[in-house]
């Protein structure tokens, strides 16, 4: 990978911060966005800005192309077997409440929804509203202090009443890779639906949904060199058709009368409204410039930054990492002894550091592990040894200025 060439495309890491040069590491929130990506949403506003899938002229056609074609673009980029699988969302939240409000017509007192341990808010919070609604019950897959999912004990919590497992493929607190092979394939063999919160593996790997054989799969595009705004809900044709509409407006009907009205085929019987229009199109251009890049060379760059940063990181005395498993993406979550994760986070900030601190949506997790929060600092291929060795020296100033 030509790393400098890469960080060209990056205009943003021209800039300074507080007069030193921007060392981005909050990736996991949030990634760049390359001049491609810009320049495509420039394109759109310039040149063809029109509304979709209604008008005649040639601005709406040329518009309404360009979104089925990232459409297209998204459901080859995860081997998805339809286009109208992909449901065009305004991010990984809404898909899941998407999925969540659809399983409110199925699901019946006493059946049972598992969760892990692991998970960031938007993919606890929408359940237990179903829960609430329906009478079902949530029951958590437990993990070990490494931030290992108990597969043991998900196994014990399986019935013939579990009707849906969801997970994150990587956690965004963290960065532990979740077996989710296995989860999928256990919650098949007791009859259940499986979500994966692609949010945080989206931006490092390629997953397959076929491959993996998972009924829903979400992702946001704002963590993928793309939008913010703007993500996508992968469902299997069956489930999709299964699930009632979230919202209802223009665009997901077929016929409106004051007696009854019809809906939409998939995809559209999903996406009510005027969409996100310049922003599935600049989704597209980010899945192509990530793949331009390369994910195999992406997983194997940052893979190496990951190795160089835990080693750099763990030299410092009283600094502690969690979840530090063997199946990680680049992501560092740590704390130094006696400090408040906030303190650090002040201090590297002004010397041009972005991290993240606090409980990064994932309170569960921090009360696990009997903290406040970390300091999180998440790695993209645009990152340098060169910026880790910044962040190491950078938090040894912090730790001396508030031990
Ligand atoms: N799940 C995970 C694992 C995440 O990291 C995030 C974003 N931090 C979300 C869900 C929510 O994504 P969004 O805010 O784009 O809807």
């Amino acid at each position: 990978m030509d790393i400098k060439k890469i960080r060209a495309d990056f205009p943003i890491l021209q800039r300074k911060v507080n007069g030193y040069p921007l060392v981005y590491f909050d990736n996991a929130a949030t990634s760049q966005t390359p001049r491609q990506v810009i320049d495509c949403i420039v394109d759109y506003y310039s040149n063809y800005n029109a509304n979709i899938h209604r008008g005649v002229h040639t601005l709406s056609q040329e518009a309404t192309d360009k979104y089925e074609q990232a459409r297209q673009k998204i459901q080859s980029h995860f081997n998805a077997k339809r286009s109208h699988e992909i449901i065009f969302t305004s991010g990984t939240t809404h898909g899941i409440n998407m999925v969540a409000n659809g399983f409110s017509t199925l699901l019946k007192l006493g059946d049972e929804l598992i969760v892990s341990a692991l998970e960031h808010h938007s993919n606890i919070v929408p359940w237990q509203m179903l829960c609430e609604r329906t009478g079902a019950k949530l029951k958590v897959i437990p993990m070990d202090e490494e931030g290992m999912l108990l597969m043991d004990a998900y196994e014990k919590l399986l019935s013939e009443k579990t009707k849906l497992v969801f997970c994150n493929h990587i956690s965004n607190a963290l960065g532990v890779v979740n077996p989710i092979e296995e989860i999928i394939e256990k919650a098949h063999k007791v009859g259940a639906a499986v979500l994966i919160d692609g949010a945080q593996a989206c931006p490092h790997i390629k997953p397959d949904v076929q491959q993996l054989d998972v009924d829903f799969y979400v992702a946001s595009a704002h963590k993928m060199c793309g939008p913010t705004g703007m993500g996508m809900l992968y469902g299997k044709e069956e489930w999709l058709k299964k699930l009632p509409p979230y919202q209802g407006g223009g665009e997901m009907i077929a016929e409106v009368t004051f007696e009854k009205t019809t809906y939409a085929e998939l995809p559209h019987k999903f996406e009510a409204g005027t969409p996100n229009i310049c922003g599935g199109i600049a989704f597209g251009a980010a899945i192509d410039y990530m793949n331009s890049v390369g994910f195999e060379n992406i997983l194997a760059y940052e893979n190496e930054l990951l190795a160089y940063g835990t080693d750099k990181l763990s030299q410092i005395l009283g600094l502690k990492i969690y979840g530090n498993s063997s199946k990680k993406a680049a992501v560092i979550s740590f704390n130094i002894e006696g400090i408040h994760p906030y303190d650090i986070g002040t201090i590297v900030d002004k010397l041009g550091i972005a991290v993240r601190t606090g409980h990064h949506c994932a309170q569960p997790i921090m009360d696990f592990f009997k903290i406040p929060g970390t300091v999180r600092a998440s790695f993209a291929f645009y990152n340098t040894k060169e910026e880790i060795d910044a962040l190491v020296d950078a938090v040894k100033k912090a730790k001396m200025m508030l031990s």
